[in-house]
């Protein structure tokens, strides 16, 4: 089939990619020059496991290219998905002015049917406010159909080669077999295609993140009690994850959600209520708990220090907002330097993949290591705020001969807190 895919970040150049995998024909469009200057270049843009050998390997195979020329994708492809930027407006809503915007262009482009399909996650009645954008100049038929993705950055690729479910909104037969047809491959197994009217499709998007969120948030809360009452919320976590009913995925405690998509999901689906006439407390909760919880190591941090981190220098271990990517959008580990920054503390900090996006936001304000090691050379202690691989296992003997002071706090929990002391650390963490 012949696809265009609007926007190429983290959702649409999987997109892309995975659907080229699938024998499609796909061409890319991104506004950003330099972006598809570089994946011309056979260059991936960002860091997502695998994507560089699906990448290769379709644009070898002349299944994917790419071209800052809309009416390019436009002529190209039959179905086009708007895989663009959705962020949070100053009262909290997701603004839709990427959106809006392409969906005038393209009223003004199309020549012939096209299904217009909406990747991006939007509030309930974006695909209405699409079809009218595009039904103003489009001289053709059209559909446009609502297709939330649930993709998780570090394991994007396979997310979307083997996805849980796929959720399809649509009120047209023809645009609903044509997406039915181009995702088969995908569902083999046996996973469902979840055909829905699109307002339903728009907002099961925003109730599984938000859901998810407040999953998280709530264990936070519950490993914040934990330190005032003694208990140990690892217990706590496994006690309540083997209930079924529960799960044990999504309890673990630590400094916060961030990324691009919880904070501004969370919000958005705030606001939508609001302007429904519906007050969502959950979320409003939500929302102040996990601004708190970012910093939440800060406390701790000066407490240690009599208050005082003027001088101190504090090694950083992980910057991106997850591990397996370099996505910094709304990362904990941002909020938690500028608190130490402000407090007089200086920084050196490590991530595996995140430091050039770092380095491009904070300039010189803080320094960067070659390695994990580095960051600790003469640092009066270590604060941990992502939980990449490399980290659980560190030399402990090598980090006692780095470091000032046998200092760690850990927004993690990596490190198991007997040990740590058994190792002469002063080791401080969440909920233990
Ligand atoms: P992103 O910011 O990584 O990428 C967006 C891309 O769109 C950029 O490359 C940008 O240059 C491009 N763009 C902007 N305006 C354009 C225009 N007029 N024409 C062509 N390209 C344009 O965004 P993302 O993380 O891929 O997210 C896209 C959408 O998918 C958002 O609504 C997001 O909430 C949703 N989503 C994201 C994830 C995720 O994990 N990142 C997961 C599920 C859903």
């Amino acid at each position: 089939m012949k696809i265009a895919v609007i926007g190429t970040g983290y959702v649409g150049l999987v997109t892309g990619t995975c659907l080229a995998e699938t024998g499609n024909e796909v061409v890319c469009v991104d506004i950003d020059l330099k972006k598809v200057q570089k994946m011309q270049n056979e260059e991936v843009p960002i860091y997502e496991p695998h994507l560089d050998v699906l990448f290769e390997r379709n644009i070898q195979g002349k299944r994917l290219r790419f071209t800052t020329s809309l009416d390019e994708g436009l002529s190209h492809g039959d179905i086009v998905f708007l895989a663009l930027p959705t962020p949070e407006d100053e009262d909290g809503s997701a603004d839709l002015k990427y959106i809006l915007g392409v969906a005038n262009e393209i009223g003004k482009l199309i020549k012939s049917y096209k299904v217009i399909v909406d990747k991006s996650t939007v509030p309930v009645g974006t695909s209405e406010k699409v079809r009218e954008a595009i039904a103003k100049n489009a001289k053709c038929d059209f559909d446009v159909v609502s297709n939330p993705e649930f993709l998780r950055e570090g394991f994007a690729v396979d997310d979307f080669l083997k996805p849980e479910r796929i959720v399809v909104g649509s009120n047209s037969n023809r645009a609903t077999r044509l997406m039915e047809k181009l995702y088969k491959p995908f569902v083999r197994s046996g996973n469902p295609v979840i055909i829905m009217d699109e307002k339903s499709a728009e907002l099961t998007k925003y109730a599984a993140n938000s859901f998810l969120a407040a999953k998280i948030t709530f264990m936070n809360e519950i490993a914040n009690f934990c330190e005032l009452v003694g208990a140990d919320v690892d217990k706590v976590r496994i006690g309540m994850g083997t209930d079924s009913r529960i799960g044990k995925r999504f309890l673990f405690p630590g400094i916060g959600y961030g990324g691009s998509c919880f904070p501004k999901d969370v919000k958005a689906l705030h606001k939508s209520g609001k302007d429904s006439g519906y007050d969502f407390q959950i979320l409003d909760s939500v929302i102040k708990v996990n601004q708190k919880q970012k910093t939440v190591l800060i406390p701790k941090i000066k407490n240690y220090f009599n208050n005082n981190l003027k001088g101190k220098k504090i090694g950083v271990w992980g910057l991106a907002f997850k591990p397996e990517t370099d996505d910094i959008r709304e990362a904990p580990a941002l909020y938690i330097i500028y608190e130490l920054l402000a407090s007089g503390a200086t920084i050196t900090a490590f991530d595996p993949e995140a430091m050039e996006n770092v380095e491009r936001k904070l300039g010189n304000k803080i320094s960067f290591a070659h390695g994990m090691y580095g960051a600790l050379e003469d640092a009066d202690a270590l604060v941990i705020c992502t939980e990449w691989g490399i980290f659980r296992n560190p030399n402990f003997n090598v980090m006692k001969e780095l470091l000032r002071d046998n200092v760690i706090f850990d927004g993690r929990n990596l490190y198991d807190p007997q040990e740590m002391k058994e190792e002469g650390f002063h080791y401080e963490s969440i909920g233990r």
